[in-house]
């Protein structure tokens, strides 16, 4: 079993219950046990700025699954929920990303699977809701992910009660 992290981002139709669908969801992955998941979050879009508040989470999960098939697993969340892809960086009911698996790195093609998540390490709203589950969480290169705080961009994330 491999611990991941599985981030999970809504601004639409009722954000917070959308991501706390999103948990129960994960509850359902097969060959996988969640382990932990972190308190709600909100953020300002990045990207454009027409759009509503993020709600964030982070979900820590040990899989038997490979990478692939984890990342498959949840875009069958994303649909069954009623995603639909709109503009890049644009509103969506539920986000769930693959930021870490373990401490391997992934280059998948097709479907396109980069792990871990590209920017993961600049978003505040991925690597605090994370170090809150996971304070001793390493990067690929041993790295302590704790030490990447300070360069993250701020999206005045609010921890939510
Ligand atoms: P984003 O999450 O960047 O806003 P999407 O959720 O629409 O965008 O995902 C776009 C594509 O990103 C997906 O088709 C997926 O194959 C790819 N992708 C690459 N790496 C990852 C990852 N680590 N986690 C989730 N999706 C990823
Ligand atoms: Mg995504």
């Amino acid at each position: 079993m491999t611990p991941c992290c599985i981030a999970l981002g809504s601004n639409l139709s009722g954000p917070k219950s959308q991501v706390r669908q999103g948990m129960r969801s994960l509850h359902t992955l097969p060959e996988t046990q969640v382990v932990a998941h972190s308190s709600l979050y909100r953020s300002q879009p990045q990207g454009p700025q027409d759009q509503p508040p993020f709600i964030n989470a982070m979900s820590l999960v040990h899989t038997a699954l490979d990478p692939v098939s984890l990342l498959l697993a949840l875009q069958a969340i994303e649909l069954q929920m009623g995603r639909i892809k709109t503009r890049h960086w644009g509103e969506r009911v539920i986000d769930l990303d693959l930021i870490f698996y373990g401490q391997r790195q992934v280059s998948n093609a097709e479907p396109a699977l980069t792990v871990p998540h590209p920017h993961a390490l600049e978003r505040d709203f991925v690597v605090l809701p994370l170090l809150e589950i996971a304070p001793d969480w390493q990067l690929p290169n041993g790295d302590y992910l704790s030490a990447h705080m300070p360069h993250c961009t701020s999206h005045d994330l609010v921890k939510l009660t």
